[in-house]
């Protein structure tokens, strides 16, 4: 029995091409299925094109020329179903003891025996903190959900990459009163080609009210403290929305013995043909393999995964 951490499309597809072999598994997933794209905005559509996102060679056909999250979430439900995969919901693994062949698994509610073990928990869920005052107020979110919420609000984006300008844009378009932070002097040039021209020229126009090269220092529940160029100043603000990024869950990798690298981009150490990490029948899989670089590796480029592990997989067990 191969036993699956996360019940993301990575994870989904480990398990599809397991099945495949005749090799037996379970995912065991903490959330809901797909729980991270469950927790994208409401009204987010995915960059890809749906058939780059298909796993188990099943079909995904979207309405429009890229899918939108209700239907991926509907199409990564029917493929899970169409192969009976044995999925645990709301169950949080905590530990991996034993050793390749005798894995034992313990989660929040029970404890699995496996012979092998693959780490596929993604990095949304862990947002990373701007460890500055009030950003724990209720107020201040990492995860932005429906715009409707900021209807004739003052709403501060923090950030410059996708989420920031999704968010900025979808919040003005309900009528927020707008002003994006960012770090550095221009938005990153990473965002959809489609949404980048209109962020910008808002930003020129002045309908939204752009902060370069700024920091956020502190949030109260009226205001907020910016460090610009020209100085610090203080605005009046109803909600922040921290769009600051994510990072994989370290301290579970580390407390499963996987070694990180210790170089500018921290990230497990792994065998790039079969996955494996350093802790023999113990592997990872899906973006988590990115580490810091969140921006590295998507569905799209780490669906593959599934082939390499299943194939080293495949091996040892007929060994
Ligand atoms: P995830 O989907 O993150 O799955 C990990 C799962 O593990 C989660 O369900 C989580 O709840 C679970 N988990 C974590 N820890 C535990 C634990 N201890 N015990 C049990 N379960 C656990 N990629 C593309 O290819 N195209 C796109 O257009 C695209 N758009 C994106 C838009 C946004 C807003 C974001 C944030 C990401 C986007 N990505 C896109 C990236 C990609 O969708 C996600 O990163 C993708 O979900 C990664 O798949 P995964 O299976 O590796 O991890």
């Amino acid at each position: 029995m191969v036993l699956i951490i996360g019940s993301g499309p990575i994870g989904l597809a480990v398990s599809i091409e397991l099945k495949k072999r005749d090799i037996p598994s379970i995912i065991i997933e903490r959330g809901a299925l797909v729980n991270s794209i469950f927790h994208y905005p409401t009204n987010m559509t995915f960059f890809s094109t749906s058939d780059k996102l298909e796993i188990g060679n099943v079909p995904f056909i979207s309405h429009g020329p890229k899918p939108t999250r209700s239907e991926a979430l509907e199409y990564y439900r029917r493929v899970a179903e169409h192969y009976s995969l044995n999925v645990r919901l709301y169950e949080e693994v905590t530990d991996v003891e034993g050793n390749d062949g005798a894995f034992t698994v313990t989660t929040d509610k029970s404890s699995y025996k496996a012979s092998k073990v693959v780490l596929a928990t993604g990095f949304y869920g862990r947002e990373n903190r701007m460890n500055i005052p009030g950003e724990d107020l209720p107020k201040v979110t990492h995860y932005y959900d429906d715009p409707h919420r900021y209807a004739w609000q003052k709403v501060l984006v923090v950030g410059g990459g996708n989420s920031a300008a999704d968010a900025a844009l979808e919040t003005w378009h309900c009528n927020a009163e707008v002003s994006v932070l960012v770090k550095y002097d221009t938005l990153k040039p990473s965002i959809k080609y489609w949404i980048k021209p209109d962020i910008e020229n808002r930003i020129k126009e002045g309908s939204i009210k752009g902060y370069f090269n700024s920091k956020l220092l502190a949030i109260r529940e009226t205001e907020v403290d910016i460090e610009t160029p020209e100085g610090l100043i203080t605005i009046q603000n109803d909600f922040v929305l921290a769009m600051t990024g994510y990072q994989p869950h370290f301290d579970l990798m580390e407390k499963l013995g996987i070694e990180l690298t210790t170089d500018d981009v921290k990230m497990p150490v792994y065998d790039t043909d079969t996955l494996e990490t350093n802790r023999p029948g113990l592997y990872v899989a899906g973006v988590v393999c990115g580490g810091m670089d969140t921006g590295r590796l998507f569905i799209e480029n780490s669906r593959v995964h599934a082939e390499q592990i299943t194939r080293h997989i495949e091996k040892s067990e007929k060994k």
